[in-house]
């Protein structure tokens, strides 16, 4: 498995941290379907912080 991308059934229990909706792949991100919040994903690892906390 390339190191862009996750787990499906990771996939599946990860939400979107500001509004706890689904969020989808999207090349090697994660964008959220409600806010379209976009989140990286490094080294396979979704990074599911607001830009805030960053
Ligand atoms: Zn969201």
């Amino acid at each position: 498995m390339p190191k862009e991308t996750i787990n499906p059934q990771l996939l599946k229990i990860l939400a979107c941290p500001v509004c706890k909706r689904d969020v989808e792949l999207k090349g090697n991100e994660l964008v959220c379907v409600e806010c379209r919040k976009r989140y990286p994903i490094v080294d396979g690892i979704p990074h599911l912080l607001p830009d805030e906390l960053r």
